[in-house]
């Protein structure tokens, strides 16, 4: 090969790469296959509704860490599970486990993505499997370290799967509590229930808060799905959900969010919000869109 050979050679092979990104960056590239099956076993009856203090949710937080690791994570402050104590609704003292990975970015500013992985247990002998709240937000958080991994961001990325948020935003505030770490952290992007509509919609809430991230989620790519701002002004025709989910605490330590979200259903906080009611197209497309939300924001913020 001569001089000229090479130099048209490394030519196209830069192109060649230019080509790849763009392409994902239209629609970054996720493996379907492992999220819907993230899915599958994270609201299978063997992990009995997942409710904080049981072995079903011990069983859920091993599987938590086992994917942490092998999609590529690296430990948070030492490890992937952190334990916390609170007192629940009737005053008992209770210990629940956040499990938090982490993939370091070009810079040490922080964004912390975050689903929780708990859910209310059994029932009247009913499993109450909480496929949509949250083993969806928590399937994605697995899907998008993998993706993460192979794709270094421009802030650390800190993948934080909570415990006890249906006992009220337990793990969420005890994370929170780290006033060291809560200077570095830029924004949260909270996921909860992202997998469950019948007409396309998803919501995108946190924008009346705080308005300097519309413009920018308004730039991500949609795809099928029609994103909506709202459910975040107390005097609104539509819930408020500022106070809903875990990203709460982080509002309340005046941290910007997102919360990714769908409209309440029939299947919520019922045995049949299971995996067999999940539409899998819609959720595929959901886990997309809000990569595409994420990428944005790291690009932007
Ligand atoms: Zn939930």
């Amino acid at each position: 090969m001569n001089y000229r050979n090479i130099l048209l050679t490394v030519c196209l092979v830069f192109m060649i790469g230019a080509c790849n990104n763009s392409a994902e960056n239209g629609n970054l590239l996720l493996n379907y296959d492992q999220l819907i099956e993230d899915l599958r076993v994270l609201s299978s009856d063997e992990m009995e509704g997942r409710r904080t203090g049981t072995d079903g949710n011990r069983k859920a937080r091993e599987y938590l860490v086992y994917r942490y690791d092998e999609a590529g994570a690296n430990v948070f402050m030492g490890g992937f599970t952190h334990e916390f104590e609170f007192t629940n609704r009737q005053g008992d003292e209770m210990i629940g486990v956040n499990v938090i990975g982490k993939i370091p970015g070009r810079s040490d500013s922080v964004i912390v993505i975050s689903a929780h992985y708990d859910h209310i247990g059994i029932r009247d002998s009913l499993i109450y499997n909480g496929a949509d709240d949250d083993a969806s937000g928590t399937a994605a958080l697995l899907t998008y370290i993998s993706y993460f991994s192979e794709h270094t961001p421009e802030h650390t990325l800190v993948f934080a799967a909570f415990d006890a948020e249906e006992m009220g935003l337990q793990g969420a505030r005890a994370f929170t509590q780290n006033n060291d770490f809560m200077e570095r952290v830029k924004l949260n992007i909270n996921l909860d229930m992202i997998a469950q509509n019948t007409k396309n919609e998803l919501y995108a809430v946190g924008t009346y808060h705080y308005p300097e991230l519309k413009p920018i989620l308004k730039q991500v790519d949609t795809g099928e799905i029609n994103l909506l701002f709202g459910h975040d002004e107390a005097d609104s025709e539509l819930d408020d959900w500022t106070y809903a989910s875990d990203h709460a605490p982080f509002h309340q330590k005046g941290i910007p969010f997102v919360y990714f979200g769908v409209e309440d259903h029939e299947h919520y906080h019922r045995p049949t919000d299971e995996f067999e009611t999940i539409p899998q197209e819609f959720y595929k497309q959901s886990v997309q869109l809000i990569l595409n939300a994420i990428h944005t924001l790291d690009h932007q913020l």
